[in-house]
């Protein structure tokens, strides 16, 4: 026996390690396993800096940040490294040896009975319903009233990894019966749900807690930033349990950044699309030979029952599609998480599902300078949601003008220095439109390449386009007026000059006319035109517009 196995705690050698899968074993995998965001963080610059000293140990600016987004105060979240880290610290603060308890509702969560064992304490099980998941609150609370060894419940919703919720009000139901009981709710996927948060009723529960992540809905799980939500005594004794410096330095950075205002929008319209791709998934799946059983989810992924695993497994593996094998929660289970729309039809085919392929022409870009901070999403081939925010009303109208005449999608937002002036957000939005527009198109096979765009009402702009990859611009036209709201006129031919620039473009304007505010709309109206059908897929997808077999 060696020295460790004879000195370590009992607790310690019984533990099964976490079955995570072996991550690291196909760098090119298709993750749909592990319930992350196939998005990568909307990072804008660089977040190294200041790694030589140590990081704040309660991270201030972030626990602002956090308890902002969830409707608290401060004192009432605590920032953890990660919602794992909760769950092990609540386990720390409340669990000691095998006279107390922990009770889990399976299948759930693993974390919650790994981290009760490790402090050697028991863990009562009682199981949801067979048929459909569902959590019985009743037995729950007969179980567990009156047992003096029940220290902490956790209850998970929507519940990983059977996508169920439970309603609001029978979570607090329970809280409410067992005044004795630590309840934890484990809302890491609230976000893809429509339920609403528990958060307001935890800050004034003695017996709730709220857990929280940005690894789900916020694209952060390899940051690790968790937290949890409750009334400060309560949080301030289970602070007692943390390392000096929980959190990182680069995991805070990166946390504050996703949290930015400027990046909200674009946060939520990824979420949309992930429901939008879940709900498209969920009745092709069912189609394939391999499963029985889809059941309906409130997260970012699916819990299907499935026969023929072996032969099932086999051709996930041979397509390197990860998935989560739950044959624990239902015989042939597994737990698929939703990536982007490739991912998504990659795993339909290894299900045996086929579905044509689509044309994906999608970009998402996060520009920070010391003067802006913009976030957008672009989607060439839907025409909605186009949500647009520069904090200068009129040009967020001319914006839109562009992104419903051009017939694309646009969610966009910057957050600028417009008590200097609005010339660097407006700038800037151009310059960042121009290069979502650009990483969009991709290699441009298929695509028109030319547009014009002729008179509108009294005025008449002429807009005509080459998106040829090289950029010149040139604008004809005068204005009288100086602004417009707070859109200085002059600044139409410097957004046109950046937006050929960052697109690659020949964009030539031409605009006559009376009225400024009729020239300037017309002038964008006519670039969204002329893009509309630069844009389009014509034809051929694999055709390069081109005699030259570039752009
Ligand atoms: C992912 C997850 C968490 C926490 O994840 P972290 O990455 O540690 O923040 C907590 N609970 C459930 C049910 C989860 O699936």
């Amino acid at each position: 026996m060696t020295l460790a196995r004879r000195l370590a705690r009992p607790e310690i050698l019984a533990l099964e390690p976490f079955d995570l899968g072996n991550r690291e074993a196909d760098p090119d995998a298709i993750k749909l396993d592990a319930n992350e965001s196939p998005f990568g963080p909307l990072s804008g610059g660089s977040i190294a800096a200041g790694v030589n000293r140590y990081p704040e140990p309660r991270p201030q600016r972030l626990r602002a940040a956090m308890a902002s987004l969830y409707g608290v105060a401060p004192a009432q979240f605590l920032v953890t490294r990660g919602g794992d880290d909760a769950i092990d610290l609540l386990c720390r603060t409340f669990l000691r040896g095998p006279g107390d308890s922990i009770a889990v509702t399976s299948p759930s969560f693993s974390a919650y009975a790994h981290f009760a064992r490790l402090q050697g304490a028991q863990v009562l099980d009682i199981p949801l319903a067979v048929t459909d998941f569902s959590l019985d609150a009743a037995r729950v609370i007969r179980e567990l009233k009156g047992d003096p060894s029940a220290k902490l419940l956790c209850l998970c919703t929507p519940n990983n990894p059977t996508g169920t919720a439970v309603d609001p009000a029978t979570v607090l139901e329970i809280v409410d019966a067992l005044p004795d009981v630590m309840v934890l709710a484990d809302e890491a996927y609230l976000e893809f749900g429509d339920a609403p948060s528990l958060a307001s009723e935890a800050i004034v529960r003695p017996n709730l807690l709220v857990l929280k992540t940005l690894s789900k809905a916020f694209a952060l799980a390899g940051a690790r930033v968790g937290g949890l939500v409750g009334p400060p005594e309560t949080l301030d004794i289970i602070a007692r349990a943390l390392p000096p410096y929980p959190l990182p330095t680069l995991s805070i950075a990166a946390a504050l950044e996703a949290l930015q205002p400027a990046r909200r929008a674009v946060h939520r319209e990824r979420i949309a699309q992930l429901l939008t791709e879940r709900d498209r998934i969920a009745p092709l799946i069912a189609t394939s030979p391999f499963v029985r059983k889809v059941y309906p989810s409130a997260g970012n992924y699916l819990f299907l029952e499935t026969g023929e695993t072996e032969q099932l497994a086999a051709r996930l593996a041979a397509d390197g599609v990860r998935v989560r094998y739950r044959p624990q929660a239902a015989p042939g289970g597994i737990r698929l998480t939703i990536g982007t729309r490739q991912e998504n039809d990659a795993a339909l085919a290894a299900f045996g599902v086929y579905v044509p392929q689509a044309t994906i022409r999608t970009a998402e870009i996060a520009r920070d300078t010391k003067e802006t901070r913009i976030a957008l999403a672009i989607d060439l081939d839907r025409p909605e949601p186009r949500r647009i925010d520069t904090g200068i009303p009129y040009y967020d109208h001319m914006l839109d003008q562009v992104a419903a005449h051009g017939g694309f999608s646009l969610v966009l937002n910057c957050r600028g220095d417009l008590e200097i002036d609005p010339h660097h957000s407006i700038e800037d939005v151009a310059i960042a439109l121009g290069s979502g527009l650009k990483s969009a198109l991709g290699d441009k096979r298929g695509i028109g390449r030319f547009g014009f765009a002729l008179p509108m009402d009294e005025t008449e702009a002429q807009v005509l386009i080459d998106l040829s990859g090289r950029p010149f611009s040139r604008f004809e036209g005068t204005f009288q007026a100086s602004h417009i709201g707070d859109y200085p006129t002059e600044m139409t031919p410097h957004v046109f000059r950046s937006l050929a620039d960052s697109l690659g473009a020949a964009i030539h304007v031409k605009v006559i006319g009376e009225n400024d505010h009729h020239k300037v709309e017309a002038s964008f109206k006519a670039f969204g035109r002329a893009l509309r059908q630069a844009l389009a897929i014509e034809g051929k997808r694999d055709v390069l517009p081109s005699t030259k077999g570039m752009l």
